[in-house]
């Protein structure tokens, strides 16, 4: 085996669980992150319990509870608070492994002190853009622009995780163009308030072209009875409306949609009183790309959103990119480090995550609620005179199936990567 590091662009979710991997099976690894100083950025993402199940065989387990809530409930609502549909998630529903809600950005901070701690502080070489790589033969040359310097280094494999704008994407995918955008844009903030429900509940409530999504991602502060609540705001708007480019940390103008909230009357949420309550509030166009045919050229693969950058309507994004970075490593236990490894990853998560950005565009698990609406116009007494119980649980099934935590099949199925696993 190689023992040059291999060469990571980007150190967000994907790129620092992979990171932890490559360390926990004994390969060197390098990350470039193009930030010069990491911070908390974001607000509210899920982890299915797939995806925890994988940090916690990376021991980080006893961290997840410093950066989220163990989710209990899931469900989709009227905007008067009608139930449409909800499940219990996680430990409640029978998963062997919790499923959390957590703050983005704490999250990428957890991941990046567990590296630091265990790979040491020159791991991640913070302020060192992404330019594009040079396949050369046995190696390969990720150019970087480093304060202000343009400049070169080499190793075995690159794997790119440079997210949605990357920069290796654009150079393998030359004619690509931007992403495309979905007529939607998610005004996202959290706040502090009381929880609802079961306390840790993930809530979509609304119509297909106007939603309310909101659940906690903190612990409830025993003194207060207050948690920080994660919110989203989702409007649709007609094709030709001018919308912002998308940018994570965009700052928006709550005037923008405050007021198609006015008349929401849920009994046990005030989506108004988060929106006028959060003080930092961003925008964000729902964007996706199309699948493509090839994640791999030479010796350079992608992972994460650079591959597979999808609605987050599964809330399945960064679950996804920590998944890649363990079929990554299990490709390099299996094959070592060379692009046999990276061609086995891509040929297990490639159609998926295809199928998965379709499944997104077709709604995923919340096109209950587009049913609903077409078939009632989202009025209804008894919601089993709409939709029987039944075709609502077989949707709710059908997306588990397709992203990987249907709750049987991943209970019964062994680790990614097996305890004690090495390479070489
Ligand atoms: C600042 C920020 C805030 C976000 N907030 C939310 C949110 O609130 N809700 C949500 O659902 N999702 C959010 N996301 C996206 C979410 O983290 C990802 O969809 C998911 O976790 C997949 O992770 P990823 O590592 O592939 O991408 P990301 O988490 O986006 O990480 C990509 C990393 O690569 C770095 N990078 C970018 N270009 C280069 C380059 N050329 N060279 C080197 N490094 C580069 C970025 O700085 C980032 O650290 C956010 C992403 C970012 C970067």
């Amino acid at each position: 085996m190689s023992e040059d590091p291999i060469l990571i662009a980007g150190g967000g979710i994907a790129g620092l669980t992979l990171a932890l991997t490559c360390h926990q099976i004994g390969v060197p690894v390098r990350v470039f992150e193009s930030t010069r100083a990491l911070r908390p950025l974001g607000v509210g993402i899920n982890i299915q319990p797939n995806a925890v199940r994988e940090l916690i065989d990376l021991g980080l387990g006893e961290r997840l509870p410093e950066v989220g809530v163990a989710t209990k409930e899931y469900g989709f609502y009227t905007k008067d608070g009608k139930e449409i549909w909800s499940e219990p998630r996680g430990l409640e529903a029978g998963y062997a492994w919790p499923q959390y809600s957590v703050h983005r950005g704490q999250l990428q901070m957890m991941l990046f002190d567990a590296v630091v701690e265990r790979l040491g502080p020159d791991a991640v070489q913070l302020g060192a853009r992404a330019t594009g790589y040079v396949n050369d033969g046995g190696s390969i040359r990720l150019r970087l622009d480093a304060d202000g310097q343009s400049t070169e280094i080499s190793g075995p494999l690159l794997v790119a995780a440079d997210g949605l704008h990357s920069a290796i994407r654009a150079q393998m995918v030359p004619d690509e163009g931007p992403p495309i955008w979905s007529r939607a844009i998610l005004w996202r903030g959290a706040t502090r308030a009381k929880p609802f429900r079961s306390g840790a509940s993930m809530a979509i409530m609304g119509t297909p072209f106007l939603r309310f999504v909101t659940y906690p991602i903190s612990a409830t502060d025993p003194d207060t009875g207050e948690a920080l609540i994660n919110w989203i705001a989702e409007t649709t708007y007609d094709p030709d409306h001018e919308w912002n480019r998308e940018d994570w940390n965009r700052l928006a103008d709550k005037a923008d949609f405050i007021d198609s909230y006015r008349d929401w009357d849920p009994p046990w949420i005030d989506p108004l009183d988060l929106i006028e309550r959060t003080e930092e509030v961003f925008e964000y166009p729902m964007v996706d790309r199309d699948p493509i045919d090839s994640w791999t050229d030479g010796r350079v693969t992608l992972m994460g959103d650079a591959a597979h950058i999808m609605y987050p309507v599964g809330s399945n994004g960064a679950s996804q990119a920590i998944i890649d970075a363990r079929k990554i490593g299990r490709g390099f236990v299996d094959h070592g480090v060379n692009p046999e490894a990276m061609a086995a990853y891509e040929d297990e998560i490639r159609p998926v995550a295809g199928r998965l950005i379709l499944a997104g565009r077709g709604a995923g698990p919340d096109s209950v609620v587009n049913i609903v609406q077409d078939r009632c116009g989202g009025e209804f007494e008894d919601i089993n005179d709409v939709m029987p119980y039944e075709e609502r649980a077989a949707l709710a099934d059908k997306y588990k199936k397709l992203a990987g935590f249907d709750i049987e099949t991943l209970n019964a199925r062994p680790p990614i990567i097996e305890p004690g696993s090495r390479v070489g």
